[in-house]
């Protein structure tokens, strides 16, 4: 491959574009890789497709490899299938909907469990048929309530979604190895570090569910570690719950005055300072916090939830969400406040929410459903709000003076909590998203009625797991672990090009010895970016350019021509080596072949 950028479509940018935080997408667009359509929403240029193909060979070879099968979707479809499993419902405002000329209801598929589950439903009948894991390279459309950082986290965004069918709980679990050891291989052969992660399933449904995260700071995703080896996606760790206490001797809750406490901060500085205990000072840790939420159903029905939660810790709302998917949260604002007097801000205690309130016999209960952190067992004594202004009440004790509609992973995971198993304190760190496999079992099967015979004759109900990789997403992951000041530096098996020969100056001469190098090298096998642009292009505008793009090789053909020598250099680390001319090409393929098989 031979291209001369005097021809190629592109221009390089020397600012950066103005909407981007990151440095993948604000490299992405000076190199002339991508351009935004919309927020979002992006074109492919020249390069950028080059290192999407590669990119996305590497997925694809790796799912052949591990038995899967490529087939290729629609990405509009007709409601029915989503209305049947209740996705249509579901992803609320997250799918594109849109209407056809006679009315009918259609969307841009966010993900494919659906047609995937009716294209086998229409094809197999038999045990014999299965196992069988199907995939697709494909464009899905989501409307993120908020699209960010370019290709991290697009609208329009390409992935790469497996799905496998299998007759008996066994099965699936070999099927979702299978997909588990090829994304090991697949992240290996990009050269992208990843953790493996334990998921939660979210709106997906099924049991069992793994996150491949890269470690970076720009991640959204938080995610834990023990020293003992248990890691999981914040929003899927479980709080180690105490043992309930025994509150036999413990004395009777009492409203005390505590005036201009909206706090939790006030709140303890006003109980040391009038309700000292001789033992040790009250602490956050000693108030019980209930914070008011709303909950937006994905019908758009809006419902107040509040969690109580010890007052040293805050709710994560992306733990919260997690916990309530497919419903949304919301802070709760003044118009939620409104027709709930009873919510006396800054002072609301357990005495008006949920199972706590009395209910007339024979009427129905209206309260406001709450929900408390795990650590709020049997027994753990409180101060909380008293529900009347300037009051708390203090020593209210859990399981004897209120209750709650049952508990929620709400509370923010912080460093030095245990591990759920066991294995020591946990350790934070942020990451990207890059694959989630899901255990579905037969939630799709079963709302579809995807069923094949046994060895008997019966028929049963065929079990699936769900594989995606972010295939945009990756390579933007990949453009962010590799670059620096001057610009992108791929790793040579995704890099648009192995090589740049750059001719500078204006001797013909110059140009010509280039232009055999390149068209050499190219004979040879080596992908070559030939910047073959007249002498009004600057020696320095075409090395900036050269490092902007992030080939691996640096080819520099210019006044060492004259010494019979070209300047050879890596695009990061090592230094500039002068190769004599007539050597050059077998040098370069000798490099290159030793960059793709590092
Ligand atoms: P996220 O939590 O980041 O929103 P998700 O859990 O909704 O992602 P999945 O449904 O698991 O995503 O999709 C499979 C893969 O597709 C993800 O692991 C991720 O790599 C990629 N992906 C999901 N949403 C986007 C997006 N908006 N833009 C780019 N890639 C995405
Ligand atoms: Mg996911």
């Amino acid at each position: 491959m031979l291209i001369r950028l005097s021809q190629l479509f592109f221009r390089t940018l020397r600012e950066d574009p103005v909407d981007a935080e990151v440095a993948s997408h604000r490299l992405l667009v000076r190199a002339g890789y991508i351009r935004r359509a919309a927020p979002g929403i992006y074109t492919w240029l020249p390069l950028g497709l080059r290192v999407l193909a590669k990119v996305e060979q590497v997925v694809r070879e790796e799912m052949t490899a591990a038995g899967a099968q490529e087939v290729h979707f629609p990405a509009l479809l007709p409601k029915e299938p989503y209305e049947a499993t209740g996705r249509w419902t579901e992803y609320g405002p997250n799918i594109f909907r849109l209407k056809d000329r006679r009315g009918g209801d259609y969307l841009l598929a966010p993900t494919h469990e659906e047609m995937f589950t009716l294209l086998v439903k229409d094809l197999y009948s038999s045990y014999k048929d299965l196992p069988l894991t199907l995939f697709q390279i494909q464009t899905k459309y989501r409307d993120e309530a908020r699209p960010r950082a370019g290709l991290i986290r697009g609208r329009e965004f390409i992935m790469k979604d497996a799905y496998s069918f299998d007759v008996d709980d066994a099965g699936l679990e070999a099927s979702y190895q299978a997909q588990r050891d090829a994304y090991q291989r697949i992240f290996d052969r990009l050269g992208l570090e990843y953790v493996i992660v334990a998921a939660t399933s979210g709106a997906m449904g099924g049991s069992r569910s793994e996150e491949f995260l890269t470690p970076t700071a720009i991640g959204e995703d938080t995610f834990v570690r023990s020293p003992g080896g248990y890691a999981a996606n914040v929003e899927a760790v479980t709080t180690v719950v105490p043992d309930a206490i025994p509150f036999d001797d413990a004395p009777a809750a009492h409203v005390e005055d505590t005036p201009d406490t909206p706090t939790i901060d006030t709140l303890v500085a006003v109980a040391n300072e009038r309700f000292a205990r001789p033992d040790r000072p009250w602490t956050a840790a000693d108030t019980l916090k209930n914070v008011v939420l709303a909950l937006v159903h994905p019908s758009g029905e809006r419902e107040l939830l509040v969690v109580g939660l010890p007052g040293d810790r805050e709710v994560d709302l992306k733990r919260l969400e997690a916990a309530v998917a497919p419903s949304e949260v919301e802070a709760a604002g003044d118009a939620d406040f409104a027709p709930h007097p009873e919510l006396v801000r800054g002072y609301l205690g357990p005495g008006v929410l949920g199972p706590n309130v009395p209910v007339a016999e024979g009427a129905e209960r209206v309260a406001i459903r709450y929900l408390l952190d795990p650590r709020v067992v049997p027994g753990t004594r409180w101060i909380t709000g008293a529900n009347e202004h300037g009051k708390h009440v203090f020593d209210l004790v859990a399981g004897r003076d209120f209750t709650a509609d049952g508990t929620v992973e709400a509370a923010e995971v912080r460093a030095g909590d245990p591990a759920p198993d066991g294995s020591g304190p946990l350790e934070l760190a942020r990451g990207i998203e890059i694959g989630h496999i899901f255990a579905l079992g037969r939630k799709y099967a079963q709302a579809l009625g995807l069923t094949v015979l046994d060895q008997n004759g019966k028929a049963q109900v065929v079990t699936m797991g769900s594989y995606g990789v972010g295939v945009t997403r990756v390579l933007a992951a990949l453009a962010e672990a590799n670059n620096d000041e001057r610009g992108l530096a791929w790793p040579a098996h995704v890099a648009p090009a192995h090589v740049v020969v750059v001719a500078t100056g204006k001797d013909p001469a110059v140009f010509e010895a280039a232009d055999a190098l390149a068209t050499e090298l190219s004979a040879r096998g080596v992908e070559v970016l030939y910047d073959d642009r007249p002498g009004k292009v600057s020696p320095g505008v075409k090395f900036a350019d050269a490092e902007l793009l992030g080939v691996p090789l640096v080819v520099v053909v210019g006044r060492g021509l004259a010494e019979g020598v070209v300047e050879v250099r890596p695009r990061v680390g090592g230094s500039t080596e002068q190769v004599p001319v007539t050597e050059a090409a077998d040098h370069v393929s000798a490099l290159v072949t030793s960059l793709l098989t590092a």
